[in-house]
Order: structure tokens, then sequence, then C-alpha cells
């Protein structure tokens, strides 16, 4: 077992991995940024290393400060996270360059998943199901495009092969803006991404968002840990999940979780990972790999019992998987409500003191959380100030639980998305199960 992981990240997830790392008797090196001095994991892990200016630039983005604090700390391996540099190809290659474990998958890995024609490329020779379109780049040709835009049928969706964060894309309803929008697009994603390569897809119009967690070791092993339901998204940020998802049977899941799990095979994919899905009618349609652990694996650890980020710890030690797929076995179900330190009304952020904080509990209860009393929130980086996750045996358990949770969950100083979460779970659609990705601004009237 690597002996002392340096983790590159900060908030609730660098908390998470901290535990990981301790209760595996792993040594900790927690990096952070002179706007994180006082945080909690800061103060438990077993060395820290100051990386820079508040700024995520300066410090959380800066390759060689993160790899000078693990060469002064004799780390083995360094843990990303997610966002910052979690999927950056060149962060990983220098990792492995200087001599270090990055907790994630290969480099060529990180760079084919990068680029979404690659990897929609790569997933249909291995046999995934993607949503009907170019499958490549567009080219100038007007009358081609016209002709691509109406076999796939409108509306369709103009894509950014470089984008990200739910940006670079337009959809186009007829024909007369096809060609504009296009050039819009392409524009816009050379401006933003550096990369003005586009695409064309179909554009689903109510689909739900049906994710699949994989664990693959570097022998060429892989399975995976069941589905995630991520609909309820504001903006395509994703606020409420749950596992597993309502109304998937268990021979679907096991359908397109295989199909997840051989494509890790093909692709010698280590590490953990996400395949997402659009899913309407009861088809899938591939969108795009997440090549790290994502903000919403605790519902899938509830309900499979499974510690994915020791796991990754695990493979990333170079050990063989010690579960098989007959292994896995879901139990319950798991709900998650991301708890975001911003007005619940015009969901501008609302950073500062937090006055007072009590974190609800009882029996089904989680809460991964880095904050504290007189805790302030910085305004450098994302939100979210907590996970509250509730199981029960049954989805209806859940729910109450999580209602109980709500109520009980105080945090004052600052503005929250509580309510928000009390409306979603009070609400007799997201009760019965199933509501598709427009649902929450559709309740929310937004
Ligand atoms: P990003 O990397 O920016 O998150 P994705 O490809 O994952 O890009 O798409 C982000 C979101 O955009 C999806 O979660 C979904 O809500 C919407 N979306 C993407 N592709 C389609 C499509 N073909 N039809 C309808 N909605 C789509």
């Amino acid at each position: 077992m690597i002996e002392k992981v340096v983790i590159a990240n900060r908030g609730e997830i660098a908390l998470r991995i901290l535990r990981a790392c301790r209760a595996l008797g792993i040594r900790t090196v927690a990096l952070h940024s002179e706007a994180d001095r006082d945080a909690k994991y800061v103060r438990l892990s077993d060395e820290s290393v100051c990386i820079g200016p508040a700024s995520a630039v300066d410090s959380y983005l800066n390759i060689p400060a993160v790899i000078s604090a693990a060469e002064v700390t004799d780390a083995i391996a360094i843990h990303p996270g997610y966002g910052f540099l979690a999927e950056n190809a060149d962060f990983a290659e220098r990792v492995e360059q200087s001599g270090f474990v990055f907790i994630g998958p290969r480099p060529e890995t990180l760079r084919l998943m990068g680029d979404k024609i690659s990897a929609i490329q790569a997933m249909k020779k291995s046999g995934v199901p993607c949503v009907p379109g170019s499958n490549g780049p567009l080219g100038d040709d007007a009358a081609a495009n016209r002709r691509l835009a109406s076999e796939i049928g409108y509306p369709v969706l103009i894509k950014a092969s470089g984008g990200g964060g739910g940006k670079g894309m337009r959809v186009v309803h007829t024909e007369a803006t096809l060609l504009n929008a296009i050039a819009l697009t392409r524009a816009e994603a050379a401006a933003a991404f550096g990369n003005n390569v586009v695409y064309m897809e179909k554009y689903l119009d109510r689909p739900r968002h049906i994710e699949f967690q994989i664990l693959a070791d570097e022998h060429g092993n892989a399975i995976h840990l069941g589905e995630r339901d991520c609909s309820v998204q504001r903006r395509h940020q994703k606020v409420l999940e749950e596992s597993p998802a309502p109304g998937i049977s268990e021979r679907i899941r096991s359908r397109m979780g295989e199909r997840c799990a051989e494509a890790c095979r093909k692709l010698g994919y280590r590490g953990a990972g996400t395949f997402e899905f659009l899913m309407q009618d009861d088809e899938f349609y591939f969108i795009e790999v997440n090549a790290r652990v994502q903000v919403e694996h605790p519902v899938t650890e509830l309900v499979t019992g499974i510690d994915i980020v020791q796991q990754q710890l695990h493979i990333a030690s170079g050990e063989k998987l010690g579960l098989r797929q007959k292994d896995i076995q879901l139990h319950g179900h798991a709900i998650e409500c991301r708890v975001n330190a911003e007005d619940p009304d015009t969901f501008v952020p609302s950073p500062g003191c937090i006055k007072q904080f009590h974190q609800p509990g009882g029996p089904g209860i989680r809460v991964d959380s880095h904050i504290y009393n007189n805790y302030t929130v910085p305004p450098y980086y994302d939100s979210l100030i907590a996970k509250l996750i509730a199981y029960g045996d049954t989805r209806e358990l859940a729910i109450a639980r999580m209602r109980v949770a709500l109520s009980e969950m105080v945090v004052e100083g600052i503005k929250t998305n509580i309510l928000m979460h009390e409306r979603v779970l009070a609400d007799a659609a997201f009760q019965n199960g199933g509501v598709n990705i427009h649902y929450l601004e559709n309740m929310l009237g937004l």
C-alpha cells in the first residue's frame, strides 16, 4: 500500500480523502491555499503545505507548486479529488514523470476522455450506445451539414469537442439557424477552450441523467457499482442525486453496467470512473466519462457498502480489485443533497462566516462536510459546503429521513439552498421518482 498521499484539493473532498487514507493507515499531506489555512482537514493531516495565494490559478491549479510539495514531503502518490487538476492529462503526466503515483486513470486515458469526439468514438468501438450524431468533427461544407442535421432530425445540438461544465453547446430547432449556430459555437469554443472543433448530435428533449460507477484495476479487471440518477439539476449542475435510479430494472442495470465495465477493460482504464448517460424512452445515450471520483459517490457507497476512495487507494497501490461483479449487491436506497452557500432564490453565492452549524444525525444519515462553527466560507471557490446523505431500506424511508435531516440542519450567518432541497423532497413529482433533467428548473419556475 502506498504510504503517503498528497491531497491536492480542498473542501469536503479533501476531508473525505483524508479519512480514507487514515482508515488505511496512510500518511497524508494536505495542500492548501492561503485562504484555506484554517481548514479542519489541514489540521487533521499529518503534514500540510501552503502552495500559494487564494486564487485557484496560483494554488490548486499550480502544477509546479503541487509537484514540489510532493517532493519536499517525500510523498508517494497524489490524489487530485474532483475539479481542479483531476482530469488534466498534462498534470497526470507530470506527476508520473516526477516519479509519483497519480491516483486516477493513465494520462492517455484522460487525454482520450477529455476530448468529447475521441471519447464518443472510443465508446462506439466498445459497444457503448451513443447519441445519434456526426460521430466526428463538422466540416465547413454547408450542404453536408444541412443534410446531416436533417438525417439526424431537428432539434439538433452543436457541441464543442473541448467543451465542459455545460458550456459550449447550442440547440438548433430549424434549418434556417443551423449554419449560424455552427459558426457561433465554433467561435465560442475557440475563445473558451482554445479548440474550434464542433460536432452535432440529436437533442434529446426530456432525458434523465443516469450514470454508472465503475472501478478498474491495472490488471485488466473492471466492475460496475450500479447507477445513480442525477436528473435534479439547475443549469446542467447536479443538485441532488440518488442510487439506485427509480425504475431501472436489474436486467437493464447489469446490461448497461457490464457494457461500461467492458469498455474499461478495452481501454485499459485504471481507477474509479463514471459513465454518464442521458436516458429517454428506455434508451441510453452516452455523453461523457468522468475520469475521477465524483461529488455524488457517497450514494453508491451507501447502497453497495463499498468505500470508493479506499478502492482508489488500493488500485493506485497496484493491487488487483478485491471485488468481483457477483460480490456487488445493491441494498436499500440513498439520496444526496448538495448544500451550497448560496441564496435559495437567486443562487448567488453567499460566502462568509458560519456563526452556527448544527449537523443532523440519526439512523441512515451521513454528512460529508468540512465546515464548523465560525468557519469562514471563502469567496474564491465553489459554494458546496456540505453533502447531506440519507439512506433507508426503501426510497420512501430515505426521503423521510432526508426531510427530517434537512429540518434539523442549522447553518447560520450565510445563506444556503436547504429550503430548495426541502421543496424538492416535498414535491409529488420527485416523490414519484424518475423526473427528467428539466424538472427542477420547471418546479422552481425558472
Ligand atoms: P459537459 O462536459 O459540459 O458537462 P456534457 O456532454 O456532459 O457536457 O453535457 C452537459 C449537459 O448538457 C448534460 O448533462 C445534459 O443536460 C445536456 N446535454 C448534453 N448532450 C445533450 C443532448 N444530446 N440532448 C440533450 N441534452 C444534452
